[in-house]
């Protein structure tokens, strides 16, 4: 008999219908023979009562400058609370089920509170409970470190916590239900014409979580690759299959030219673009002091461009302010833009191939948009742009490039 970690995201456990949806689930891979761990996220979406941003929020209006350690327990009380919930629903419709928190689960993190990841995890509890046909309903998101305390796993840990516990427990798959079909070629709520996949690469998922496709939290992809634990992303309210995140179709194996370059669009939003004049003071040194002191306040850059006399890159708007304070402690003159957004189009080996990046400008400036810098890897290519610009970009190189047909 093997195991199956079921992970049940927001909107999955938001209501009694929501809950009654993921016991059938639960109840079904039970009935073919598999023993399952559950994994939950907090119920809903901002306003809902116990959703992250409204624990967060109420937080918020307490104490301005709330300490990292306080937000990491307020923000993990919202999948302990779905956890409970579940579990009595489970129980409700004749099933053994056993809420647990992250750390009750076994999942100790390090010290990096709300963005904390796995150091290991202590299978023993679960697998007791598997044995004696208890289903646990793990909160997601969530453990616990060495001195103790709650952390969190950044935000769509609970992607991360399945995908870990799949990976200790050896499970046969790890299902993330969610409210779309499976992975598209693009957010379909941006990109409508955005097709449905049924099989992708780890590789391709795994670029494509990194470029902001939220569909599937990056870490969790990183886990099940390394840990080779096919990964399927499944709707909560249908019966559809999903997308399998597993090795890719055979049809790419051994091939190194691709049919299509571009597998897939991907956009994120709330980014701020930062320009550093650099002239007059000496080239490599100064773009690596900016570089230690913004790594040393803890931001996180992106899309870095260094060039004799200036260096470009982007933070998240929501680290723009600290930024500046950092930039301006340093005495540097530079200028920052808020609500930008970038575009990426994914795809397995696009260096080389001629023409992709050409077919990327062509369409973006056919289209009206301004490219404010690009940059580019191995599997994708990014366009950084006004935020008002993302969702017709992402349509414009969706047309060009058709992903999917
Ligand atoms: P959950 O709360 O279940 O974790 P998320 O909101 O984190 O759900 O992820 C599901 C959402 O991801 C979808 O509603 C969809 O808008 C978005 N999304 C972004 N990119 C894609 C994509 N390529 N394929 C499918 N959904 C995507
Ligand atoms: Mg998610």
């Amino acid at each position: 008999m093997g195991i199956i970690v079921q992970k049940f995201g927001g909107t999955s456990v938001a209501s009694r219908d929501s809950c009654a949806k993921v016991a059938a689930k639960v109840k079904k891979a039970i009935g073919a023979g598999n023993k399952v761990v559950v994994v939950v996220s907090a119920m809903g979406r901002r306003p809902a009562p116990y959703a992250t941003d409204t624990l967060l929020d109420l937080i918020s209006s307490y104490c301005q400058e709330v300490e990292s350690r306080e937000r990491d327990a307020i923000a993990s009380c919202g999948e302990v609370i779905s956890a409970a919930i579940l579990a009595s629903a489970l129980k409700a419709e004749g099933l053994n089920a056993m809420s647990m928190t992250g750390f009750q689960a076994g999942i100790m993190t390090d010290g990096n509170f709300t963005d904390a990841r796995i150091s290991s995890i202590d299978t023993s509890r679960l697998s007791m409970l598997l044995e004696e046909g208890i289903v646990p309903v793990v909160a997601g998101f969530q453990g616990m470190n060495r001195s103790g305390d709650i952390t969190t796993l950044g935000r769509g840990g609970s992607d991360t916590t399945a995908a870990a516990l799949a990976a200790a427990l050896k499970a046969e798959k790890v299902e993330i239900y969610t409210d779309v079909e499976g992975v598209m070629t693009a957010d379909p709520r941006i990109v409508p014409e955005a097709r449905f996949q049924k099989n992708v690469s780890y590789h391709d998922m795994a670029e494509m979580a990194n470029l902001g496709s939220k569909v599937v939290h990056p870490r969790a992809v990183e886990i099940a690759m390394k840990s080779r634990t096919p990964l399927v992303i499944r709707n909560t309210f249908s019966e559809s299959e999903g997308t399998v995140v597993d090795d890719g179709p055979i049809s790419d194996v051994g091939s190194t030219v691709p049919d299509k370059p571009v597998s897939g669009i991907t956009h994120t939003l709330g980014v701020t673009r930062v320009l550093i004049d650099i002239s007059g003071k000496s080239g490599e040194d100064v773009s690596l002091e900016v570089l230690n002191s913004l790594a040393a306040a803890g931001i996180s850059i992106d899309m870095i461009s260094l060039f004799a006399d200036r260096v470009a890159f982007i933070v998240s708007d929501k680290d723009a302010d600290r930024t500046e304070a950092c930039l301006s402690g340093m005495g540097f003159e530079f200028s920052t833009k808020r609500g930008c957004g970038t575009v990426s189009v994914v795809g397995q080996i696009m260096r080389g191939i001629p023409g992709v990046m050409s077919k990327v400008v062509k369409a973006l400036r056919d289209a009206g948009i301004e490219i404010i810098q690009t940059s580019d890897s191995h599997n994708s290519i990014s366009c950084l742009m006004r935020a008002e610009d993302v969702e017709r970009a992402a349509r414009a190189l969706h047309s060009e490039f058709e992903p999917g047909m």
